[in-house]
């Protein structure tokens, strides 16, 4: 049995943090790729300095990737653009010693960081109040078109699903729901509706899904494209 380990990094590059995994494995030498991420393949005894310089040895291939894959990413940490709700934000963030503050004017987000770490914790709390905001208002709308109830709607920050259902008709979406288009956030809404009714993947659900919404199948697709860095 091969042992692995993975576990997430970054570096500081241009005053921006360069997001990457390292798995160790029983490995000769030191592997790069970039998927969703970048991701690095390293021997169990190399230390961290030497995975750091290994990235930044490469930091100029690495950009030019990482800039080729962002048009779908939610977060373009390089432009300092965030998607909401299908609507580009720019990101203006000045560094001051005072607590982390935000506020949104027209398509510019404006942040007050206490450091430039926080920029990352602050958009977590953006998604936050948005999804209590805009999805919230969302599922009660669709909620009482399609004529299928819930017990009750909560957000939390989740990176393996957009939502789920419990079987008391719980509904819990994640607040990076709030990076998808109109269209995709309705899809992920009436998903988690639908298994209020059905509480599971049968066909029974996917054929109620469809009812609701014929093109179901091609919103799926453009979901799947997008990269959760
Ligand atoms: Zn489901």
């Amino acid at each position: 049995m091969t042992k692995t380990k993975t576990e997430k990094s970054y570096i500081i590059y241009n005053g921006e943090n360069i997001y990457f995994t390292i798995t160790y494995k029983n490995v000769k030498n030191m592997t790069l790729r970039v998927k969703d991420n970048i991701q690095v393949v390293a021997p169990f005894y190399v230390p961290k300095t030497e995975i750091n310089n290994f990235i930044y040895r490469n930091i100029d291939k690495l950009l030019i990737i990482l800039e080729k894959k962002s048009n779908n990413t939610y977060f373009n940490h390089q432009k300092n653009i965030v998607r909401m709700i299908g609507e580009d934000y720019n990101i203006i963030a000045n560094i001051s010693n005072s607590k982390s503050t935000w506020k949104i004017v027209g398509n510019n987000i404006y942040m007050n960081l206490k450091s430039i770490d926080d920029k990352e914790i602050v958009l977590r709390r953006i998604f936050k109040k948005k999804a209590e905001e805009y999805l919230k208002m969302r599922i009660d709308e669709i909620s009482s078109a399609i004529s299928i109830k819930y017990n009750s709607v909560n957000f939390k920050w989740m990176t393996t699903k957009w939502g789920y259902c419990d079987n008391k008709n719980n509904i819990v979406l994640s607040t990076k729901t709030i990076i998808l288009d109109k269209n995709m956030i309705d899809y992920i809404i009436v998903h988690e509706l639908c298994h209020t009714i059905e509480h599971n993947h049968s066909k029974k659900f996917w054929l109620l899904v469809s009812k609701i919404m014929p093109n179901y199948k091609e919103i799926i697709k453009k979901i799947k494209l997008i990269n959760l860095i």
